[in-house]
């Protein structure tokens, strides 16, 4: 019986926590326990150390077997997941009708690429040829941007054209949306659900004023009302998933608790297919002064902000479960980690990840001749780089896989480059986790 490489440790002042970054189990053990956990977890009750069997904090792993283990489950989530499913992000357009402040859509090597026609027959050239291959069971598209709404005569054509090439190979098809929320009629919807929309992501950046400077319509006017009667809508005529994403930064990390107030007033927070998240503001490589100043690029910065937003979801959210929901970074793999997804721009190029998608340097591959040679030294160097996490031991593995290659980017110049997360999961992630336990604990006496 031993105590997994995963697990990690908080003094509460309920008792202390023992956490799996692996599995997401949690539990809290009181001063007597956690000495027995500590030194001897053979002679816990039995009735504890069922509880920590089935969280995965005891395990009858030996050390190294568990790292090999996290290996081998990492790489075949890596290279099987495209069996089951092929995961595309589609942009049919880098055009916008906002002008938010920090939008990447600022880069000019952007502009060249405006397009207006999405290479739908190559797209499912290139969905083909790679259903040969892997025959997958389902395929799954999410649209982004640019803001993809504004093509929503495109998003139908490809959503009728995906539908029917996988009735016809009998797979399942589904997609999402990520949206500025500007665009979202009635009718439309309706047609999207049809073919298969189950969810929606939509980004407000704080209460009314805050938004509307951050995030106005071309013209310079404000968004934010037009987003909420949408967003009012859409939870009125569906029950697909909505989630909203807070993009923050220094700018508005301290000013989000508006926006929460709102969405509790609203009675937003009682529904089940809504949540909402704060997420750090990631533009491509800053193209003004601007985002230079102020856009959260370095790992301290990253704390300052994420932790300034979280106090205030804390303060403002009672909701202990809804808390633990809105509180990401669990175990998963981004795109950029998992052969067989791609982001596809509108000229048909394809891309690995959110935030260097458009970035030619960054190209790998198109779907008329499919993934380059680039695409596969990804997947080497990143295998080089969760190697060396695994050989320092970093119990936060599972949440971060060696980081992210944006962040690489932003801080090297250079995506082979590693930039260690470690103390924004010891300082920020533990913290909050802490703190939510806590409440917990309260709750529950
Ligand atoms: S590499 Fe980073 S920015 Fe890119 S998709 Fe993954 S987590 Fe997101
Ligand atoms: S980059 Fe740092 S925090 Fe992330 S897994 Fe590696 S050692 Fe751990």
């Amino acid at each position: 019986m031993n105590k997994s490489i995963w697990n990690i440790e908080k003094r509460l002042d309920c008792g202390y926590l023992v956490y799996n970054t692996l599995t997401g189990g949690g539990v809290v053990l009181q001063e007597d326990e956690y000495i027995k956990y500590k030194s001897k977890p053979e002679d816990l009750e039995s009735n504890i150390k069922s509880i920590l069997y089935e969280n995965g904090l005891l395990t009858n792993f030996l050390e190294e077997d568990e790292y090999a283990f996290y290996w081998n489950f990492y790489h075949t989530l890596v290279y099987q997941s495209i069996f089951d499913e092929l995961h595309l992000v589609l942009l049919p357009t880098y055009k916008c009708n906002m002008a938010c402040t920090y939008c990447f859509e600022q880069n000019k090597y952007l502009k060249d690429s405006l397009k207006y026609t999405f290479p739908i027959k190559a797209l499912i050239g290139f969905i083909e040829n790679l259903f040969n291959i892997y025959k997958f069971n389902k395929v799954r598209t999410v649209f982004y941007g640019g803001e993809p709404m504004i093509f929503l005569e495109e998003i139908v054509n490809i959503t009728e054209e995906l539908n029917k090439w996988s009735s016809k190979n009998g797979i399942k098809y589904s997609f999402s949306i990520v949206t500025n929320g500007t665009i979202l009629q009635k009718s439309a919807l309706r047609k999207l659900i049809k073919y298969g929309l189950d969810e929606v992501q939509i980004t407000i950046d704080g209460p009314e004023r805050v938004h509307n400077i951050r995030r106005p319509f071309l013209n310079g006017k404000g968004t934010f009302k037009r987003i909420i009667s949408n967003l009012d809508l859409f939870l009125k005529y569906s029950k697909i998933d909505v989630t909203i994403r807070i993009n923050i930064d220094e700018h508005n990390c301290e000013q989000i608790g508006g926006l929460i107030d709102f969405f509790i007033q609203k009675g937003y927070t009682k529904k089940n297919n809504f949540t909402y998240y704060a997420g750090l503001a990631d533009p491509q490589k800053p193209p003004t002064d601007w985002t230079n100043s102020y856009i959260p690029l370095r790992l301290d910065q990253r704390i300052y902000t994420y932790l300034k937003a979280w106090n205030l979801i804390m303060e403002k959210e009672q909701n202990v479960v809804n808390m633990l929901d809105y509180h990401k970074y669990k175990f998963g793999l981004c795109p950029a980690k998992v052969y067989g997804s791609f982001f596809i721009d509108p000229n048909g190029d394809l891309y690995s990840c959110y935030s260097l998608v458009g970035n030619k340097e960054f190209k790998i591959g198109d779907i008329y001749n499919g993934p380059s040679p680039f695409y596969y030294r990804l997947f080497y160097l990143q295998d080089k780089k969760l190697k060396e996490c695994l050989d320092l031991k970093c119990p936060y593995v599972p949440l971060c896989n060696a980081g992210c290659l944006y962040h690489a980017y932003v801080e090297h110049s250079d995506i082979s480059q590693k930039v260690c997360q470690r103390k924004f999961y010891e300082d920020v992630w533990l913290r909050i986790k802490g703190e939510i336990y806590e409440r917990i604990c309260r709750v529950q006496q």
